[in-house]
C-alpha cells in the first residue's frame, strides 16, 4: 500500500531528529559561567543562502553548538522569484524544532547597507519585517525597540574597506553612543580585524566570532584541514536564551577560529587557566626537575619568550600531555606569551606555569 504523503514526510522528520547526534568540543566553563558555543551569522535560501533553514540546524547541531542564529538579508533577497520573501521564515522554521532539538534557536535578520554603516546582525528580535524601512536609522532602531542586539559585521570587508582597515565612522559613534552596537565581529569566516579587540574594550562591546556561511558548512570547513567553523564562546550563567541574551549584552565572550582564541584579557585569563593543569614535579635529578602540563581543551596553547634559562617556547598541544624539563637554576617565575590568544591589536596574553 502507498503510504499517504504526509506519513512519509512524517517518517523523514523522525529519521532525520533520532539520528541527530551533537558533536562534543572539549573546552573549560568559567567559574560561574557555562562556556556556550554559538554561530551567529548564517544564511538561507530565504536570502542569498543556498540551504533550506532546518538544515542549518543540523549543521549546527552535528557541530556541538549550543546557539545560533539564522540571519538573512533583509535588503538583498536575489531567489524572490523562486522563494517566497519573508523575513521571518528561517525563524518560523526553525524555532520548535530548535526546542526538540535541544539547541537554542536565536530570531534575526542581517540589515545590509553601505558602508556606513555596513552590515548589521540584529539578534533576539521579534519581526524581522519592522526592520524593512528606508533608514538605516529607523532600522536599528525597529531592532532595539524589540529588545535587538545589534552586531556589526565584517567591519573591514573588502567589497566595503578596501584596504581591509576597518573605521569608525560618525554614524557609528552616534550608535555607539545611543547603545545601538552591542558586539562587534573579530572574525567573519576566516578574516579577521584585531582593531575590534581594541574597539571592545573601549566600548565595553561583546568580541565576536562567526561563520557567515552561505553554502554547505562541511563544504566551507571540509577535514582534516578544519575542525570546527568560526564561532563565538558565550560565557553564560544558565545555559537558556535569556542567559544568552544577558551574557552578550554584558559582553562575555571570547572568539575561536583555527588555532586563534580572541578576546578581552579578563575572559581569555581565566579561560587558559581553566584549560590546563600543571603538575607537581615527578622526578628531579642533580640539573632538572621534571613536571607535566595537561591540555584538556580542543585548542593547542603556543607558550613563546620564556624566561632565560627556560624553554623559550612550549606547545601545548589540544588533550594532551606536555613534558617540561627545568633547569633547576631558573628562579624567575614561568612567564610566557601564550602566541595564539589575541587580547589586542598588537597584544597577547601573558600567562604562568605555577606548581
Ligand atoms: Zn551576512
Amino acid at each position: 500500500m502507498k503510504k499517504p504523503a504526509f506519513l512519509l514526510l512524517l517518517t523523514a522528520i523522525i529519521c532525520l531528529t533520532a539520528n541527530g547526534q551533537r558533536k562534543i568540543i572539549n573546552l573549560p566553563d568559567l567559574p560561574g559561567y557555562v562556556t556556550m558555543k554559538c554561530d551567529f551569522h548564517m544564511h538561507t535560501v530565504f536570502s542569498d543562502g543556498n540551504v533550506w533553514p532546518s538544515y542549518r540546524l543540523s549543521e549546527a547541531l552535528r557541530d556541538g553548538l549550543d546557539a545560533f542564529a539564522i540571519t538573512d538579508h533583509i535588503e538583498y533577497t536575489p531567489k524572490k522569484a523562486y522563494v517566497p520573501v519573508d523575513l521571518n521564515a528561517g525563524w518560523k522554521i526553525i524555532e520548535s524544532l530548535a526546542k526538540e532539538n535541544n539547541i537554542i534557536a536565536v530570531h534575526a535578520a542581517e540589515i545590509t547597507r553601505d558602508m556606513p554603516p555596513g552590515h548589521l546582525n540584529a539578534l533576539f528580535i521579534q519581526d524581522a519585517s519592522l526592520l524593512a524601512v528606508d533608514s538605516v536609522y529607523n532600522a536599528i532602531e525597529a531592532a532595539v525597540k524589540q529588545g535587538g542586539f545589534i552586531l556589526w559585521n565584517h567591519p573591514g570587508w573588502k567589497s566595503q574597506e578596501p584596504d581591509g582597515i576597518p573605521k569608525i565612522y560618525d554614524l557609528h559613534k552616534k550608535l555607539l553612543k545611543n547603545g545601538w552596537i552591542n558586539g562587534i565581529e573579530f572574525f567573519n569566516d576566516s578574516e579577521f580585524y584585531p582593531l575590534v579587540l581594541e574597539w571592545c574594550k573601549q566600548y565595553n562591546l561583546a568580541v565576536m566570532g562567526n561563520s557567515d556561511v552561505h553554502g554547505i558548512i562541511s563544504e566551507s570547513y571540509p577535514e582534516p584541514e578544519y575542525t570546527h567553523r568560526p564561532m563565538t564562546l558565550v560565557f553564560a550563567k544558565e545555559r537558556t536564551s535569556a542567559g544568552l541574551k544577558e551574557a552578550l549584552f554584558a559582553g562575555r565572550t571570547l572568539v575561536w577560529f583555527g588555532n586563534t582564541l580572541g578576546g578581552r584579557e579578563e575572559y581569555a585569563k581565566p579561560f587558559f587557566y581553566r584549560s590546563i593543569s600543571v603538575g607537581k614535579p615527578y622526578f628531579d635529578n642533580l640539573r632538572n626537575i621534571y613536571f607535566e602540563v595537561t591540555n584538556k581543551t580542543d585548542i593547542p596553547f603556543y607558550l613563546v619568550n620564556g624566561p632565560a634559562g627556560a624553554p623559550a617556547s612550549i606547545t601545548l598541544n589540544a588533550n594532551a600531555i606536555t613534558r617540561i624539563v627545568l633547569s633547576k637554576k631558573v628562579t624567575a617565575p614561568l612567564v610566557y606569551d601564550v602566541k595564539n590568544i589575541m587580547t589586542g591589536d598588537s597584544a597577547v596574553l601573558k600567562a604562568e606555569l605555577k606548581f
